[in-house]
């Protein structure tokens, strides 16, 4: 075994996240330096908060679209499970923003005479001229609700998809021609040349995404080698690039996007960690069935074509190959873990390696002669835990609690060891925060999680106090926009 583990290649370009916070904050307060500059005369205060929330809204509501993961100069370092979780904070500011935009206008003539108020507003929803903002608030409202009760509403991931995309392309066009059309700031001037700035970079986001990386998916195609059942309901997928098509050049425990067969669509690409070592050749996914796309995964013929786009993410072991390692997966949490250890295993990783695997069911524990013989090659020791064992269960019983964990940190020094974590959004958190209180740096734990649902680990709340105080931010720009006019 050598002595030191070849460092991984660098990670993905990515902006620093105070740069991306700052990069925000000018984006979003631009368009009001930009109109506070053209205004000579001192305007009513309603009406400047107003107009200002319709431009820090509009502006936060066009950010949206770099905000969706799939920008490494945006998620490069953050990750994409936090891009994603400031794009669900961000959306109800945006909201709040444009919904109190036409509200506020009224509220000094609501307070002299309600009725003119009443009929104001309906000038405002019916009248022609306005019609374009009304569609765009009308998408935007549609766009959070469809987004927020999803799985109430019984929409399949794609058609919530399909419509995101089309309700945020509508409600920023349709915004955008609002402002340049009837905004008091917008109509002339740098504050227009900036809207029309905007609305390039969109239609740019837009064309890379969905017409750059399609063309990417058909050039430079890859091919399933073949796929195996690993689990109860878990297919491993042997990928490898097809003539002419480059290699992928990921690091361990970073994920694709992948479509196949005729459906090399952006729009119908699924997230999949990579549970491979990049120096093998080619890689291979563990693709669980949970829905339309996996449930069909295990009968893809071998040669089908296979669109890749990645890779992405920042569950990686980058920096940390002079310490020892504690992977924990849950479930087909365990797709990037064994990515992990797989990895260093090929890389003859000379420091001890923890493993704790839980899942519900024995059947459902999946590679388990990978970790066998990782147990062989490495100073590796392994835990299984299953919730509901049956009779033949020779792992043990029940969840990943804290004097688990406390056993699997025994004998390793807490300031030189680093905790990779994936697998059920609680499980992650519950695990997290426990190793975090059993002594291990808060930045020495990592985690990811297949769904971007809302999770409240201490890194999570953490993370949720910086984005409000984003949030802020923006909000004392507005004040300060009015306060300087007024
Ligand atoms: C970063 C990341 C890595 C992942 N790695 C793996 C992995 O290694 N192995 C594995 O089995 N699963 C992984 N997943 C989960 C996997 O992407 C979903 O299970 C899969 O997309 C479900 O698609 P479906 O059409 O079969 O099911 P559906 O019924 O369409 O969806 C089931 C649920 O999966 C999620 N989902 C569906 N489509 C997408 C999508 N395009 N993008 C994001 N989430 C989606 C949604 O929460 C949805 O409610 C990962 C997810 C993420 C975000």
């Amino acid at each position: 075994m050598p002595d030191t583990a070849p460092e991984a290649p660098p990670r993905n370009p990515g902006l620093p996240a105070p740069v991306v916070a700052l990069l925000y904050i000018l984006v979003c307060v631009l368009p009001l330096i930009l109109a506070a500059l053209r205004v000579t005369s001192p305007t009513v205060a309603w009406e400047l908060a107003a107009a200002g929330a319709g431009l820090a809204g509009l502006a936060a509501m066009a950010v949206q679209f770099v905000t969706s993961g799939r920008f490494q100069i945006v998620s490069g370092r953050l990750g994409i499970d936090h891009v994603m979780a400031f794009h669900k904070t961000a959306a109800w500011w945006v909201l709040l923003a444009l919904i109190l935009h036409p509200v506020v206008y009224v509220v000094p003539t609501l307070q002299a005479n309600p009725a003119l108020a009443q009929e104001r507003m309906m000038a405002y929803l019916t009248l022609p001229h306005y019609r374009s903002g009304v569609i765009a608030l009308a998408a935007l409202v549609l766009l959070v609700m469809t987004s927020v009760l999803r799985l109430r509403l019984g929409l399949r991931y794609e058609t919530w998809r399909a419509a995101h995309l089309v309700l945020a392309a509508l409600a920023v066009g349709a915004g955008l021609h609002h402002a340049v059309t009837v905004g008091r700031f917008s109509a002339a001037g740098m504050v227009e040349g900036y809207w029309w700035a905007i609305g390039v970079a969109v239609a740019a986001v837009l064309l890379t995404l969905y017409g750059l990386r399609w063309a990417r998916l058909h050039a430079r195609p890859w091919r399933l080698a073949s796929v195996v059942r690993r689990a109860d309901r878990m297919w491993e997928l042997d990928i490898q690039p097809a003539p002419g098509t480059p290699a992928l050049p990921y690091e361990a425990g970073q994920f694709v996007w992948m479509t196949e067969g005729r459906r090399r669509v952006p729009l119908f690409d699924h997230p999949f960690s990579i549970a491979d070592s990049p120096l093998r050749p080619g890689l291979s996914l563990i693709v669980k069935e949970a829905g339309d796309f996996t449930d069909t995964i295990g009968s893809l013929a071998p040669g089908t074509p296979i669109g890749l786009d990645g890779p992405y993410g920042t569950f990686t072991m980058a920096g940390q190959g002079d310490r020892a390692v504690l992977l924990i997966g849950g479930g087909v949490g365990i797709a990037p873990i064994l990515g992990l250890l797989r990895d260093l295993v090929a890389r003859g990783h000379p420091h001890p390696v923890r493993l704790a695997y839980a899942a519900g069911r024995p059947e459902n524990f999946a590679c388990l002669d990978d970790i066998a013989a990782a147990e062989a090659a490495l100073d590796l020791r392994s835990l299984l835990v299953c919730e509901t064992p049956d009779d033949g269960w020779q792992g043990e019983t029940g969840i990943l609690d804290r004097a688990r964990l406390a056993r699997m940190l025994d004998g390793l020094d807490p300031d030189r060891t680093t905790a990779m974590i994936c697998g059920p959004g609680p499980m992650v958190t519950a695990v997290a925060d426990n190793l975090i209180d059993l002594g291990l740096p808060m930045d020495r734990v990592r985690y990811e999680r297949f769904d971007y649902a809302e999770c409240a680990s201490r890194q999570d709340r953490r993370l949720r106090r910086q984005f409000m105080a984003l949030g802020g931010v923006l909000a004392l720009a507005l004040a300060g926009f009015v306060l300087a006019l007024a």
